[in-house]
């Protein structure tokens, strides 16, 4: 069986800052991608204890250029860099059995989250979809599940792992640090946050039989609440869009494929006001 995995980076253990997870950064950020890279290292492992044959890894976080080769075994695949369509759940359609998403942090808005935000922190204030407000787990979740692959692991704070939990109830959640507002945690130790991942991923698959993929049932309605106004201006060009509120844009398609990436098209147009005027 094959396994995709999601590899975001705020969820790793020690992990309570940008600084740390900030590629420009040349102090702390090499050693948290390190510890990053070692935690997909053991997700892979506890997989494959359990009868995974083939991982494909897909970078997630920010310039998604984190994850060290040589920190993993040399017969998986990696999806590198940033601009792929479908982002944090690019290449979804490969024939997986099972997903995993690593490093995951909390939503734009929930409280106790490290570094919470939803795909861009200057952008999106909120995201709902269905009425039902979304952190990128559930955004991505739902590629995958229209692709027929459910998702079975998660890693990251204890806040991320809950809020996931309460709409993937299958889901087996590693809680690797409890936060205590936006910029601190309580942490475990990398090594013992990655003996938990290890053992958390040959658990998930062992009970892959009580997963199921995670849908939006259709006609799917995206809402997004931008940062601000100047986000929502651009936003609103993109056919289809409607504004509805002064900060609120809405789209409706039946395809959650297409829903996806018109919020990636707004996401990205409504960033690109983020400049001086
Ligand atoms: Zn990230």
């Amino acid at each position: 069986m094959r396994l995709y995995i999601s590899a975001d980076m705020e969820g790793t253990a020690g992990v309570a800052s940008w600084t740390q997870v900030d590629p420009k950064n040349t102090t702390e950020y090499p050693y948290y991608r390190r510890c990053m890279s070692l935690e997909v290292r053991a997700a892979i492992d506890g997989a494959r204890e359990a009868g995974v044959t083939g991982v494909l890894i897909n970078d997630s976080h920010s310039s998604m250029r984190n994850v060290m080769w040589d920190e993993l075994p040399d017969d998986v695949r990696m999806i590198y860099g940033n601009r792929k369509p479908f982002s944090m759940s690019e290449g979804a359609e490969g024939g997986f059995g099972a997903a995993f998403f690593t490093g995951y942090h909390a939503g734009a808005g929930e409280a106790n989250g490290v570094c919470d935000h939803t795909y861009s922190g200057d952008t999106i204030y909120a995201v709902r979809v269905n009425g039902i407000r979304c952190n990128e787990a559930l955004l991505n979740a739902a590629v995958l599940g229209l692709a027929g692959v459910p998702v079975v692991l998660i890693t990251g704070d204890r806040t991320t792992v809950e809020g996931t939990k309460a709409h993937l109830p299958w889901i087996t959640g590693v809680a690797i640090k409890e936060s205590i507002g936006r910029f601190a945690a309580d942490s475990l130790s990398p090594g013992e946050a990655q003996r938990r991942i290890r053992e958390g991923a040959r658990t998930a698959i062992e009970r892959l039989a009580d997963a199921r993929p995670f849908v939006f049932d259709p006609p799917i309605a995206l809402e997004i609440d931008f940062v601000s106004t100047q986000n929502a201006d651009f936003a609103e060009l993109i056919p289809g869009v409607e504004r509805i509120g002064g900060r609120t844009v809405r789209y409706e398609h039946e395809d959650y494929r297409v829903v996806f990436r018109l919020f990636i098209a707004a996401l990205r147009l409504g960033g690109a006001a983020n400049v001086p005027v």
